[in-house]
């Protein structure tokens, strides 16, 4: 079944994110997380691609293969495209389609620092409507709830995420948040501006006060007084603090699900133990609606 056609179904999708093995780690050192993770049978796996864009780097491209291959799970590569030339992308796009992964997460990417950005495309939308104009590809892409921050601000945010929806994206997957409200909002502005697509909400479980502080540097996310509250109460206990943030993690789902949202894209860093906390935790609520 193709990305689009899952959410036409009376139910929540419910998708995980993993990142290929960093630094020298050979790909085989996923192999363990990926067997956990695919017995928990999520709709689709999405793989990331590495911030720099690094075309020799096929990581990517031979986990979204390995997960359809092994599991037959749906899975979605990631690709940046600020650092790539239409060669890159080209190469890349029949490397997919030999691997028979035909889902793409179309990303502009973070320009790298002391990187020139090649000018062959600017911005995601770039990306997706030159997939889209070769065919052969269903496209994805990423919002922000609470803003990218290169964005003047938050109606230009939404304007230039009509644009790549209008370029063929047909489902949207968020950026993580801690305070469904925002993601509701967002939402909300979203459908008037006359973008209909199914929106996933990101979830980013957290389990350690390290990781907080990372994320919250890198994305902007807003921290919540009863998610504050908790950091600060189980820090220094580690598995305190794991449970706190699975909780936390079924709360916001819980919710989300409640008020009706397309899918939940669960952000497992390769931890199957909380993917699978969290996936038995919401089970029921997710698989079936009222
Ligand atoms: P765009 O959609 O191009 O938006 C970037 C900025 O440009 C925004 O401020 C937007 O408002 C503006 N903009 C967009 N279109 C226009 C236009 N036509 N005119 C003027 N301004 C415009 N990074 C990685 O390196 N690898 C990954 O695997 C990865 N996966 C991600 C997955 C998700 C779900 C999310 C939310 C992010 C991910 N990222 C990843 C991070 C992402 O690459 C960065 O946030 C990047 O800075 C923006 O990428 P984008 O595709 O959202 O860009």
């Amino acid at each position: 079944m193709n990305i689009a056609d899952m959410f036409k179904e009376d139910r929540t999708v419910l998708s995980y994110e993993v990142f290929p093995p960093k630094g020298d780690k050979p790909i085989e050192s996923i192999y363990d997380t990926l067997d956990e993770l695919g017995k928990l049978r999520p709709d689709f796996i999405s793989v990331t691609y590495g911030a720099a864009g690094n075309v020799a780097n096929t990581d990517t491209i031979d986990i979204a293969g390995y997960i359809q291959k092994k599991y037959s799970i749906q899975s979605i590569a990631h690709l940046t495209c600020v650092h790539a030339s239409f060669e890159n992308i080209d190469r890349i796009l029949g490397d997919l389609q030999s691997r028979g992964v035909d889902n793409i997460l179309a990303l502009r990417g973070d320009i790298v620092k002391g990187m020139e950005p090649k000018k062959d495309f600017l911005h995601a939308s770039d990306l997706a409507k030159y997939i889209m104009d070769k065919g052969g590809f269903h496209v994805s892409g990423a919002c922000y709830p609470e803003v990218h921050q290169d964005a003047k601000n938050a109606i230009e945010d939404i304007k230039n995420l009509k644009i790549k929806v209008d370029a063929g994206v047909n489902h949207l997957i968020s950026q993580l948040f801690f305070d469904n409200t925002v993601f509701y909002h967002f939402v909300e502005k979203a459908r008037i501006a006359g973008i209909n697509v199914p929106i996933e909400a990101g979830i980013m479980p957290v389990t350690n006060r390290k990781q907080i502080e990372r994320m919250v540097t890198m994305c902007g996310a807003s921290l919540p007084t009863k998610f504050v509250k908790v950091m600060q109460r189980f820090d220094g206990n580690p598995e305190a603090m794991r449970d706190a943030g699975i909780a936390y993690a079924i709360d916001q789902i819980i919710d989300l699900v409640a008020n009706g949202v397309d899918g939940i894209h669960i952000y497992t860093m390769n931890n199957p133990y909380v993917a699978r906390r969290i996936s038995e935790g919401v089970e029921s609520i997710v698989r079936g609606r009222a």
